[in-house]
């Protein structure tokens, strides 16, 4: 009998198992999903306002980094990231924060609009949000020149201007969003070696901690872009010699230094994949333009991400391990 219940028991226990999974509210998307259903949003919304879906994408994907790096903006629900607070969807003056009526709305001074046509203004509704973002951006024009000067409204700041600008370029090369993947800097047939040095005391330059990795290797190793990105800065600078820094979507900089020079055709604005040669290790830098051979060559590399006030620096080493793990497991796969 006891044996009997506990049977029962677990035969009511392994029915049950999967009506929980149905009946959670959310269905959860796989990534591919995701990029499928905002390619969809910001294409639907470029057809109603004719502003280009690249640059939905470009100030959505800055706004995603941001709500990562910013303590004060909650991760978003759905798959749109661009932030509004309550008081500016609604109006700073509506009793009501959490108004949803767009008349009501609108005579308060909010933002808040309705993109998919059910009557309602929601703050938590993809559409809804996208609209109103695509709808301000309207009002200034469909040319870069007015998309720079209506970011400028937004964020008042340069390095943010200049950071979803450069989102928007990368976008429209490659006109697709899945563009998050990543690639360790050095080929795996030559000889490197690295471990932790983050934070370390630095030899040059006076009292700075060292804000990277080095990769020790031969000179003219293939140093290779880690991420899709563009190249935001190029050429000589007295601590990092030849030097190349790429700005990706994840809105992180990466810096590339001690160059012995730069693969052909790298220029300021190119826009790379992860895995593309963009330049040879070397020993160049501490001093004036030219310098080598005061340290062993090496590749320095560092990650800085922007918040939207300010940039720091993390360290890059546990990245670096996980791409190098990631080219190791592709290696073997394709070896079969
Ligand atoms: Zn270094």
């Amino acid at each position: 009998m006891k044996r009997k219940m506990i049977a029962l028991i677990l035969i009511i226990v392994f029915i049950s198992l999967p009506l929980t999974g149905f009946a959670a509210e959310k269905v959860e998307l796989s990534v591919q999903q995701i990029y499928e259903k905002r390619m969809d949003l910001y294409k639907k919304v470029e057809t109603i306002t004719n502003v280009p879906w690249y640059y939905l994408a470009a100030v959505d994907t800055y706004e995603r980094g941001l709500r990562r790096a910013q303590r004060d903006r909650p991760i978003e629900e759905g798959v749109i990231a661009i932030f509004y607070s309550k008081e500016e969807w609604a109006g700073p003056s509506n009793p009501d924060v959490t108004d949803t009526n767009p008349l009501s709305i609108q005579f308060f001074g909010g933002v808040g609009l309705d993109g998919d046509g059910d009557g309602l203004a929601e703050l938590t509704n993809d559409e809804d949000v996208l609209y109103t973002f695509a709808h301000y951006l309207e009002k200034f024009g469909f040319d870069e020149t007015h998309f720079r000067i209506a970011l400028w409204e937004k964020y008042k700041r340069d390095q943010s201007v200049n950071i979803v600008h450069s989102h928007s370029l990368i976008y429209k090369h490659f006109d697709r969003l899945d563009l998050h993947t990543h690639a360790f800097p050095m080929p795996l047939n030559y000889n490197y070696s690295y471990r932790n040095t983050w934070g370390d005391k630095r030899g040059w330059g006076g009292r700075r901690i060292h804000e990277g990795t080095d990769i020790f290797a031969g000179y003219n190793v293939p140093i290779r872009a880690t991420a899709y990105g563009r190249v935001e800065i190029k050429g000589w600078n007295k601590y990092g010699g030849w030097r190349i820094g790429i700005r990706d979507l994840d809105n992180i900089y990466h810096y590339y230094a001690h160059l012995s020079g730069f693969e052909k055709g790298i220029e300021e604005g190119s826009i790379v994949s992860p895995g593309d040669v963009i330049g040879y290790c070397g020993s160049s830098g501490y001093g004036k333009p030219g310098t080598q051979g005061k340290f062993p060559p090496h590749l320095h590399y560092g990650m800085y991400r922007d918040n939207g006030y300010t940039e720091w620096s993390f360290d890059p080493y546990p990245s670096l391990k996980s791409w190098e793990r990631q080219a190791y497991k592709d290696r073997k796969k394709k070896r079969g």
